[in-house]
């Protein structure tokens, strides 16, 4: 932990979003480039051709925009790209399109938990930019695919509020779950639509000067990067401990090892050159455009998970659970829209019990299954009036799932509604005592869990559909009890 040897760690997050635009952020080529033939969507632009011009994409800044607004942050009236110079082989024109001083949004703040207890993480600033082409390095030579150059990123800077990997990794769920409520962002680490570089130092407890920062890079996980920052964070202790010095410096993962190793010693800022991008206009951000992206955002993750814990009486785990992925959280909305807020437990039991283990199991979101909120608000309309047992309530939204028929067709068709009539279970019952002598007897010695296995072969007899109140009467009454 960070209190090692009194020590604090202290972790500020650089995450790269690529943007679910249509087009690229400077032409009008796809953004399409993870299944698509090498060079398919190239221009003179995104190719970095001499004399090309950029056109900025509307849609990527309002993305921008967005975020910055969700994060609290202040969005100036005029923004501005300038050019980032380096060389590396990746970069078609040998700069990038990145934004310095006058980024979109700044000074604004993301809420984690953390320990139990709610922590505020200051951002430091939101900033598009965009993404470079891909190599591929064979024995001798190396293959370039411009594809993805010029496809919008966007650059979310913490500060260096965080204090230990889990809040680390706390910060990047809640930060990708804001970017999937806002549908700017895919959010999949995994392909690299989401990318974070993390800074992390770690100095004596007490003092106030920071020790030497030093940048990890690599982290393909959310579990990547909680495994590279704690054994950053040992290391640097040890280092120190050991009587070393460390210097600023850029580290890689090495994920199957388990390890960072130097890759180079850190730029500054001046290594970069930065200046204004000549070919692009200074960005007017007016209030009214500001506003009207305002009034179009969805309820974002932490609203709603009040709004599910207060009014809806959810618990924190549970609402939690919910928010987490949009899609559920839209159908838990939308289902107890018909059944109203009285039964929203029952819905949340379903979504978060038998649904989620149902679509997890087949690896897809709940928006892809034949289940619809209408379907479910049926199902727990049957239940509540009788007609269908637990059990059998299990294997009718079994069918929902998979065909998106109505319950009470499938109940019909498969002769699963409940057997309330005491004539049926009563005929059941007899057959049930009748057969099993040996638990009959240890009833009437007095071993009263006797009676719970009748009861479940009652259950078994009638396929779960027999009424397990009146089973439990019927039960009592004829073994005299
Ligand atoms: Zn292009």
């Amino acid at each position: 932990m960070g209190e090692d040897n009194g020590y604090e760690t202290i972790i500020g997050l650089e995450v790269h979003a690529q943007l679910l635009t249509n087009s690229k952020m400077f032409c009008s080529c796809s953004t399409e480039y993870q299944n698509t033939p090498p060079n398919t969507h190239v221009c003179p632009v995104c190719l970095g051709m001499p004399g090309s011009l950029p056109v900025a994409n509307r849609r990527a800044i309002e993305y921008v925009i967005a975020t910055a607004l969700a994060l609290h942050c202040e969005i100036p009236e005029y923004t501005r790209f300038d050019r980032k110079n380096y060389f590396y082989p990746d970069l078609m024109k040998g700069y990038q399109i990145s934004q310095y001083d006058a980024p979109i949004g700044c000074n604004g703040w993301l809420d984690i938990e953390a320990g139990g207890k709610r922590k505020h993480i200051g951002i430091t600033r939101v900033h598009l930019e965009e993404d470079v082409a891909k190599s591929f390095h064979a024995d001798s030579y190396s293959l370039i695919d411009v594809n993805r150059s010029g496809v919008p990123l966007m650059e979310t800077v913490s500060e260096p509020d965080i204090r230990s990997p889990e809040e680390a990794r706390e910060y990047l769920v809640r930060l990708r779950s804001l970017l999937r409520y806002l549908g700017v962002s895919s959010g999949n680490m995994e392909e690299g639509s989401f990318r974070c570089d993390a800074n992390i130092s770690v100095r004596k407890r007490g003092t106030e000067q920071f020790g030497a920062k030093i940048e990890v890079k690599n982290m393909n996980s959310f579990r990547g990067v909680y495994r590279a920052l704690k054994y950053e964070q040992e290391r640097q202790v040890r280092v120190l401990e050991e009587g070393g010095s460390l210097r600023q410096e850029t580290r890689g993962w090495i994920d199957e090892e388990g390890i960072t190793v130097v890759q180079r010693s850190k730029e500054y800022a001046d290594d970069y050159r930065y200046f204004p991008e000549p070919d692009l206009p200074p960005l007017v951000l007016s209030r009214e455009w500001v506003e009207e992206i305002n009034a179009r955002m969805p309820e974002l993750p932490e609203v709603r998970m009040a709004r599910y814990m207060s009014i809806c009486g959810l618990t924190r785990q549970d609402a939690m659970t919910l928010i987490d992925t949009r899609s559920l959280a839209d159908f838990f909305d939308s289902t107890i829209a018909l059944t109203g807020q009285a039964k929203s437990r029952a819905v949340c039991n379903w979504l978060l019990g038998d649904v989620s283990r149902l679509i997890n199991a087949d690896g897809v979101e709940i928006s892809d299954c034949a289940l619809t909120p209408q379907g479910l608000s049926e199902l727990l309309d049957l239940i509540d009036k009788g007609t269908l047992s637990g059990p059998a309530s299990k294997v009718v939204l079994e069918e929902m799932y998979r065909t998106g028929r109505q319950p009470a067709t499938i109940v019909k068709e498969k002769n699963l509604g409940q057997i309330s009539g005491s004539d049926e279970v009563l005929e059941i019952v007899r057959e049930v005592i009748r057969d099993n002598p040996k638990a009959v007897e240890d009833f009437r010695q007095g071993k009263s869990q006797a009676i719970t296995f009748l009861t479940g072969q009652v259950m078994r007899m009638s396929r779960g559909r027999a009424n397990p109140g009146i089973t439990k009467q019927l039960l009592e009454q004829e073994l005299g009890a």
